[in-house]
């Protein structure tokens, strides 16, 4: 044993090394885009294995760290991050991950190509895609309902391509009472000299280290429950880099996503502007959360392709019963019944970013407007699991090794575990699709754009009235929905 070693799976250009990727854009994007497009995605795919890799190894390497009191004894409340989580958000405003969907430069073909460029982000990312879902919601948000001055300022800087301009945003929902039911936040906001003032604790607030953030709050006097919430947007720091009246309690300590910051914090007199009319928060943040939501299907789609790619490299360069473990059928098969997942899942994800580029551009119909809004939690909660069953079979491929710490690997399924909570649970979504089903007729929709096949009769079926079969009802959806998207 004294010489044993084994080669290290390998990733090289992850664009060039995805035919589905490259095949599914030749036939969407209109030809006139394709050229500089694919030159694009090709350097990033470069920089996905090289430098952008190394830095996220770097990033999950030195968590961040909060440190509450200057040596003084002030309350600073500052969070460290490492060198490799700023390098990767320069590298996300230089190569307009989320300035690509705002410029529209290619009309509604440019959220295709700016998922496509986060698809091949977030695997080496450490999670930075996370700072990234929300900045792209919240400027989504204030494109529609900002004021103004919010356009001219915030919304610019989250939409920069410009490292030393760019913005990224909190989106804080979460209170202890709940992430998924919102309607007992106890943040309160009062009228104050200019706008509004925030007192209340969030539980769950990641990408703290950014430079805004859109929450819910409850105006004085309003009535309890979700009808009495309002958005609010605020900057973190006041011109001289001081917090605005927030302290940061302490960063959580989590199964995975390690590098991200999530911290628990409390605003106290938090200077904020209403986003909307008052009692429209829950309303305004559903834009956001559309967004992220889509975020999570790209991020959980990229997470699957990173394992894959893996677990295949692995098998042709590992023996067991003197051959190469790919040459053995049943392990080719797991991979390619795995593979077979992941292609679903692509469908199924990019089929809704088309869905949301032609929305964004104001050329849906209605049919497909609904149908976005239908299938956006069904393809949030769909490749969330598939991304978790992919990632436990990938690291089962490695046998033992997968299971070892410091190869890396382990950290591929505690990653993916978080994909299925964040941005709403797999039930909640799934009561999320029949509300919207009930409220909007969604299920019409379903069966106006999708063919209408044999199977697709199953949905007709009085049992899906029950609360109870909401999730059976949510994936039978995806899977119909998938065998009927063209090529
Ligand atoms: C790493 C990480 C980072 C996060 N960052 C942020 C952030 O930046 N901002 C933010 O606002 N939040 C953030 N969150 C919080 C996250 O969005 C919530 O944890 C999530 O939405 C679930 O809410 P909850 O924790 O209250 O769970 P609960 O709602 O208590 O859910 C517990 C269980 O009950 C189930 N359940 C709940 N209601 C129903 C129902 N009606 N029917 C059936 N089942 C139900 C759920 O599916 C779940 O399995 C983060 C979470 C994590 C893990």
């Amino acid at each position: 044993m004294k010489n044993f070693f084994q080669n290290a799976p390998e990733i090289k250009n992850t664009f060039q090394s995805d035919s589905f990727l490259q095949n599914y854009l030749k036939n969407k994007i209109p030809a006139e885009y394709q050229k500089s497009i694919f030159a694009h995605l090709n350097k990033v795919g470069d920089l996905a294995a090289g430098s952008w890799l190394q830095w996220a190894t770097n990033a999950e390497a030195n968590p961040p760290t909060l440190t509450q009191f200057s040596p003084w004894g002030k309350r600073i409340d500052e969070i460290k991050v490492s060198e490799g989580w700023l390098n990767l958000e320069k590298a996300a405003a230089t190569e307009g991950i989320v300035a690509t969907a705002f410029e529209r430069k290619q009309k509604e073909f440019s959220r295709i190509y700016q998922m496509a460029l986060l698809y091949l982000y977030s695997p080496s990312s450490a999670f930075y895609s996370c700072p990234l879902a929300m900045s792209d919601g919240a400027a989504r948000a204030l494109e529609l309902y900002g004021t103004d001055e919010l356009k001219k300022t915030a919304f610019k800087n989250l939409t920069s391509r410009d490292p030393e301009t760019f913005w990224t945003s909190g989106q804080w929902m979460t209170e202890r009472t709940g992430g998924s039911d919102v309607s007992g936040t106890s943040t309160t906001a009062k009228v104050g000299n200019a706008g509004y003032l925030l007192n209340g604790t969030k539980w769950f607030t990641s990408a703290t280290t950014s430079q805004m953030a859109l929450t819910l709050a409850r105006i004085e006097g309003a009535e309890a429950g979700n009808r009495g919430l309002s958005l609010f947007y605020l900057e973190l720091r006041d011109q001289n880099k001081n917090l605005n009246n927030i302290e940061v309690h302490r960063l959580k300590d989590k199964l995975g996503t390690k590098a991200l910051p999530t911290a628990e914090l409390t605003l106290n007199g938090t200077q904020a502007t209403l986003i909307g009319q008052p009692g429209e928060g829950i309303k305004r943040i559903a834009s956001v959360l559309n967004i992220t939501r889509i975020y999570n299907s790209i991020c959980a789609l990229g997470h699957m392709r990173r394992a894959l790619d893996l677990a295949w490299d692995y098998s042709k360069k590992r023996k067991a019963f003197g051959a190469f473990i790919i040459d053995h059928p049943l392990h080719k098969k797991t991979l390619n019944d795995l593979e077979t997942k992941f292609q679903k899942s692509f469908k199924l994800t990019f089929f809704v970013v088309e869905l949301l580029g032609k929305e964004e551009c104001g050329i849906a119909s209605e049919a497909e407007k609904k149908l976005l809004r239908a299938l956006t939690p069904i393809v949030k909660l769909y490749t969330a699991k598939k991304s978790i069953l992919i990632s436990s079979e990938a690291i089962e491929a490695f046998g033992g090794a997968g299971y070892i710490e410091d190869t890396g690997l382990p950290r591929l399924l505690r990653d993916a575990q978080v994909f299925s909570i964040w941005e709403g649970t797999t039930n909640v979504l799934a009561l999320d699709f029949m509300k919207v089903c009930e409220k909007e007729d969604a299920l019409k929709a379903v069966f106006e754009v999708v063919q209408f096949t044999a199977n697709s009769k199953l949905l007709l079926d009085a049992k899906w009235k029950n609360t109870e079969n909401a999730r059976e009802l949510a994936f039978l959806v995806a899977e119909l929905v998938i065998e009927s998207i063209k090529a």
